[in-house]
């Protein structure tokens, strides 16, 4: 070997690269440690600020519901879950176009007759102020569905007291007493927030434009909104 060789005033140098060399190493170990760090904190500050996004927001681009059409509707296919909720469960499927004069739907079938009696009315009415129809997103659901809508809501907040906000358990949700509607256009969804109240018909949720009960005596006030579901 060549060092046997070397004089200490050659090994001395070599020390010293040795040195330097070691400081650029940790330097770097640090850097990419840092880096590391970095991203892993921006993407848990991206999640934690994505992920209690309500599935819609309520903008004015958005015209679908999404307790019909939910986040899992796509996943559960893979998901090994053994329900997917189908028609007699209510379940109105996405592209699906449902009026509340479809009585062979279950979804609306199932609604309480009085509820239904008004929303129909409601919509003749807005049909003479150029509203065609109301486009159903969801009506009556049975207890396994709205159970599979929370559980879903469950996996998508992280938590049941996140899910709650928005989707109701299916001890709580007017849906499953077939007393709740849920309308897919916006236009019909804004006639109704300001007609709804000459049927009884009054928008319950503040977070859900699209929900829509019946709250009051036809020409009646609608009480005040509940923030969002857990209230
Ligand atoms: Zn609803």
């Amino acid at each position: 070997m060549q060092q046997s060789g070397l004089s200490p005033s050659t090994v001395a140098p070599s020390h010293g690269r040795a040195r330097r060399l070691a400081v650029v190493t940790a330097a770097a170990v640090v850097a990419v440690l840092l880096a590391v760090v970095t991203v892993v904190a921006v993407q848990a500050n991206f999640a934690s600020f994505a992920l209690p996004a309500p599935p819609v927001t309520g903008t004015a681009t958005s015209t679908t519901e999404p307790h019909a059409t939910p986040p899992g509707t796509g996943l559960a296919v893979g998901s090994g879950r053994p329900f997917l909720p189908a028609p007699e469960d209510g379940h109105i499927s996405e592209g699906t176009v449902v009026t509340p004069d479809d009585d062979d739907v279950p979804a609306i079938a199932r609604m309480d007759p009085t509820v239904l009696a008004a929303l129909r009315e409601a919509q003749t009415d807005a049909g003479a102020a150029g509203i065609p129809f109301f486009p159903v997103t969801s009506g009556w659901r049975n207890e396994a569905y709205q159970r599979w809508l929370f559980e879903d809501a469950v996996e998508r907040y992280g938590s049941e007291e996140v899910a709650r906000q928005y989707v109701a358990t299916p001890e709580r949700s007017p849906h499953v007493t077939g007393d709740a509607v849920d309308i897919g256009s916006l236009e019909a969804q804004l006639w109704l927030i300001e007609h709804g109240s000459r049927y009884g018909i009054c928008q319950t949720y503040a977070n859900e434009r699209w929900h829509f009960e019946l709250a009051t005596e036809p020409g009646g006030v609608c009480p005040e909104m509940k923030a969002d579901a857990t209230a």
